[in-house]
């Protein structure tokens, strides 16, 4: 029964009953029968209810975002940004959808064929509480688009946010079924998904959910997207502009309060440039405005729940144990919250485990490396290739970082951010499969091609 919790006070809010087994039967067979229905809307259809959905997310914009700061601490400044790239990605699928589900032809060694994008049936997702709107609508949004219902499995901290996603379709105009809310606890995934009338389903969240989806889907023989975790690399090589690197580093970590799959966790900065670097992103974290969630003025309000803080604190703890430097920061406040300062670790050494982990929290892993080759090998030293964010003006440096960063992303001289428009995914641990942009459209639709004379 998820209860919303505070986590800038400690208090609790509203409860929400989990689902039934015959609760939860209602809504699969519902999805199927809108499925049946929704399939056969043409493109005009599909693209009108979308342009509702983001008009929606424009004049809900500040309810949503108080929903979000309540539920997980995200200061409101961040949460109202949160809603206005919800709003985007709903328009960018509602003008380029059509497009991108135009049938290909192609030249076959006798006739010809025809390629068609169509729907693939009703996909489960199963969502994090970071960015509990945006997370979710990188989903939503292209399963409208293609014709498909979706159902959602979100994070227990944030059924608020949950349930307004499913109203919010609604709101706007969408068939009942299109886009469902199963409040349900994560042992009731692997039967959802096990049921024949679910025919894939995609996970944003941490290696271990990973695991347990993509085995029930494998199990299962159903199609898998996996959006896991990750700990990018931020590499500042001398060429670079230093000063917007290293102010730009601060935010990159501590964005969201560090819980960002994409943040820049590591920083890896050349020896020439290193002291230079050092002295202003140190004092950009030190600095940060750590306050109040629901104050305009916030920067970094506390980590979602008590007990992912003090997971960070026994990762910041082992960290020293293994012979990191704590630099600066990690302090836990004597107040009720999910309060904790950003921290700062320098001189890791090679062989520490925690050099390959992910602190999904505000803690900056320091590396300095002696020439490019160092910079990609300690990039590369993970299980992880999620992002990556490369600072220098050299071309010859960007070329290697782009072809031998072993992630799905690479951001030169910028930080790492999902956009709409461009295809968004990691390998390695990071998972595979693609959310965003043409590519997130096709991964659950049926490319069926026909054969002509
Ligand atoms: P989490 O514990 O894995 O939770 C994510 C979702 O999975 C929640 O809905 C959770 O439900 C569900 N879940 C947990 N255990 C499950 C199980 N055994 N079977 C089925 N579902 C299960 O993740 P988190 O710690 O909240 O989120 C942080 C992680 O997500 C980090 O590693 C971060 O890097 C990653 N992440 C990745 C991306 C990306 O795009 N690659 C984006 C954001 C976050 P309950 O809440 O009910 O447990």
């Amino acid at each position: 029964m998820p209860t919303q919790v505070n986590p800038a006070t400690g208090e609790e809010g509203d409860t929400f009953p989990a689902l039934n087994d015959d609760q939860i039967e209602v809504k699969l067979a519902k999805s199927v029968e809108t499925f049946r229905q929704w399939r056969n809307t043409d493109y005009q259809t599909r693209t009108d209810l979308l342009i509702k959905i983001a008009d929606q997310f424009a004049a809900q914009r500040t309810t949503l975002a108080a929903i979000v700061t309540k539920e997980m601490g995200k200061p409101v400044k961040q949460a109202l940004t949160e809603m206005d790239k919800c709003e985007k990605a709903f328009r960018f699928y509602a003008e380029n959808g059509p497009a991108m589900l135009a049938p290909t032809e192609q030249k076959l060694v006798s006739g010809r064929s025809v390629s068609h994008w169509l729907p693939y049936g009703p996909v489960l997702a199963v969502m994090p509480w970071n960015y509990p709107f945006w997370q979710v609508v990188r989903f939503m949004a292209p399963t409208i688009m293609a014709g498909n219902v979706g159902l959602l499995k979100h994070a227990s901290s944030t059924p608020g946010c949950a349930a307004a996603l499913e109203q919010i379709v609604l709101d706007a105009g969408g068939p009942e079924g299109l886009f469902q809310n199963l409040h349900i606890s994560s042992s009731k995934v692997a039967g959802i998904i096990a049921d024949d009338r679910i025919v894939a389903v995609t996970i944003t969240g941490s290696e271990f959910a990973g695991q347990k989806v993509a085995e029930a889907a494998g199990f299962n023989l159903k199609k898998v997207v996996l959006e896991l975790g990750g700990s990018d690399p931020f590499i500042v090589m001398p060429s670079a502009d230093i000063e917007k690197a290293a102010t730009t580093a601060v935010t990159a970590r501590l964005q969201n309060a560090g819980q960002s799959c994409v943040c820049g966790k590591r920083m890896i900065v050349h020896e020439d440039v290193y002291d230079a670097f050092m002295e202003i992103f140190a004092e950009g974290v030190k600095t940060i405005k750590i306050g109040d969630p629901t104050d305009e003025i916030t920067e970094m309000g506390p980590l979602s729940s008590e007990g992912a803080r003090d997971e960070i604190a026994e990762q910041l703890e082992q960290a020293v144990q293994q012979g990191a430097t704590k630099l600066y920061g990690g302090e836990i406040p004597d107040k009720p919250g999910a309060w904790m300062t950003p921290a700062i670790l320098t001189d890791i050494p090679d062989d520490a485990p925690i050099a390959r982990e992910e602190f999904f929290g505000p803690v900056a892993m320091v590396f300095k490396v002696k020439d490019l080759d160092e910079a990609i090998e300690v990039a590369n030293n993970i299980p992880f290739g999620l992002g990556s964010s490369a600072w220098t003006n050299d071309e010859s440096e960007k070329e290697r970082f782009i072809r031998d960063i072993e992630a799905g992303m690479t951001a030169i001289n910028q930080m790492l951010a999902s956009d709409p428009y461009a295809p968004f995914g990691g390998i390695k641990r990071s998972g595979h499969g693609r959310e965003l942009g043409s590519h997130g459209l096709h991964e659950f639709m049926n490319l069926k091609n026909v054969m002509l004379p």
